[in-house]
């Protein structure tokens, strides 16, 4: 997708005080501007790490973060404390802070140097309660961080923190995101509908309707030369059906699959959307159900979400932010049936037609069927399955009084066979720990059918990403058991509702 993560900046913020002397105080700003760097030019760590004056006074934390909250590209803070910093200077600045934040607890040097320590050493490399004091003051005032342990040379602590940028990159891509909504939702479908309004306080992005009448007005404009332009497109991309290559009887469907997606395309630019709905009761002046064109702008990075589910196609595009440049795809996806053979109990994934090539395995077929749904054109589309290995499903539903996130960490399979009649993209995956509880505990959390499917992010992008929302997450994984999974609900149900206040 078209985004570079160096355009943002982490400030790396520093906190002391002035009991300590010039001399420790240069020092620990040496020790600062190196770590800062070191972050900076690790590969983990994706965006661009800022050195920040370290911080000795309450005046000073304030107005570096006012200054934080205005930067457009700055994302977040990076927070450590290098010696003790009494923690009630912070207060004014957390007051203020509107940013997400990270504390970072670590020391500059990784081990005690046994016969050199002294007093004038253990002054200087406090962070053990330096980091206490401070994590005291954040607790008190009930802040939502993220805290990271460890030295800050730590091949772990590093993919934590260059997780975490990612997520911050995220929410700060969703702040004033729009999504677009052609057509309203499917009717009589409970899950998929929402409080837009809530929505946009909690996560910043709006989400407004569009008549199909905006698109098509688009989509009638399309020219010939951008047809062709995409037709030249797919077929160097993928694996034609016979049918659908030039001569054959459906390559009409697939120019005006074309057609679609070029109209889809201007849209969604001169709009500035990041993100969409489709909805196949509403079709209006559409030949065919946008498919194809739903997966190639899934793939650049559109978030998606069909029969009207803004809410996964705004998850989506924040999963693609987070993702943007690492290995694995990341897509709409659908629990839509079950094997349910107690030897090894599956679900496959997929939907009408709309699931993300980032995720298939080799080269796609595209071909153009008929769809037994909607009384449409036949409407193109590729075709792939998933590699094996490692993903998660992670599902945001309205709870009338709040958001919630549930997460399913899968095994993706291989299927046992070709699937030679099935003309949608699919993905097999054995759902942790096993189906029976998986399904049970997603059934009784309220998780939806729709889906954000990936094996970019394990399931750590998607607690950060709660975590700065303030929203309830739940995990279903190898550790779930269903009489614990149920306490955690109610307990939630508690704890949101308090947590709420009026
Ligand atoms: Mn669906």
């Amino acid at each position: 997708m078209d985004l570079n993560f160096k355009d943002f900046e982490v400030w790396f913020v520093t906190g002391s005080q002035d009991l300590y002397g010039e001399e420790t105080l240069r020092q620990v700003e040496a020790d600062a501007k190196e770590v800062a760097r070191s972050l900076n030019e690790r590969s983990e760590i994706p965006v661009t790490v800022v050195f920040k004056p370290v911080m000795t006074s309450a005046d000073a934390i304030r107005r570096l973060i006012l200054e934080a909250n205005v930067d457009e590209r700055c994302i977040g803070l990076i927070t450590w404390m290098h010696t003790f910093s009494p923690a009630r200077m912070w207060i004014a600045g957390l007051n203020s802070l509107r940013k997400p934040y990270l504390h970072f607890h670590t020391q500059y040097n990784r081990d005690i140097p046994w016969d050199s320590i002294d007093m004038d050493y253990m002054n200087l490399h406090q962070s053990a309660h330096g980091d206490r004091e401070y994590g005291f003051i954040n607790t008190r005032m009930r802040k939502n961080r993220k805290v990271v342990v460890g030295h800050w040379q730590d091949a772990e602590v590093l993919k934590a923190i260059g997780a975490w940028t990612r997520v911050a990159a995220a929410w700060h891509d969703g702040q004033g995101a729009k999504i677009a909504r052609f057509g309203d939702n499917m009717r009589h479908v409970a899950v998929t509908e929402g409080d837009k309004v809530a929505a946009q306080i909690q996560f910043g992005y709006e989400v407004n309707g569009y008549s199909l009448s905006d698109l098509t007005a688009y989509v009638d404009q399309v020219t010939d030369a951008q047809i062709n332009a995409l037709l030249e497109e797919y077929d160097a991309s993928y694996e034609l059906s016979e049918r659908v290559r030039p001569g054959g009887e459906f390559r009409d469907f697939l120019k005006e699959s074309a057609r679609i997606e070029a109209g889809m395309r201007a849209f969604l630019k001169d709009g500035g959307f990041k993100g969409f709905t489709t909805n196949f009761e509403d079709l209006t002046g559409l030949k065919q159900l946008p498919g194809l064109a739903s997966q190639r702008l899934m793939k650049d990075g559109y978030g998606f979400g069909a029969e009207g589910d803004w809410k996964t196609a705004a998850l989506l595009r924040a999963m693609k932010v987070m993702s943007a440049g690492l290995s694995g795809g990341t897509s709409f996806m659908e629990d839509y049936v079950y094997h349910l053979d107690p030897a090894g109990s599956r679900i496959l994934g997929a939907h009408m037609l709309e699931v993300c090539e980032s995720i298939a395995k080799g080269k796609p077929v595209l071909d153009v069927q008929p769809l037994s749904i909607g009384g449409k054109d036949n409407p193109a589309r590729l075709i792939f399955t998933a590699p094996a290995g490692p993903a998660i499903c992670a599902s945001l539903i309205d709870l009338g009084n709040r958001f919630r996130m549930v997460v399913n960490e899968v095994e993706v399979v291989d299927p046992p066979a070709d699937l030679p009649k099935l003309p949608v993209a699919r993905v097999l995956w054995d759902p942790k720990p096993n189906l029976k509880v998986a399904a049970e505990a997603w059934i009784l959390a309220g998780g939806a059918h729709h889906s954000v499917f990936t094996q970019a992010l394990d399931a750590s992008y998607v607690e950060d990403y709660c975590e700065l929302a303030g929203i309830e997450y739940l995990l279903i994984n190898e550790e779930t058991e269903i009489r614990q999974f149920k306490q955690d609900l109610r307990l939630g149900e508690i704890y949101y509702h308090l947590a709420r206040g009026i």
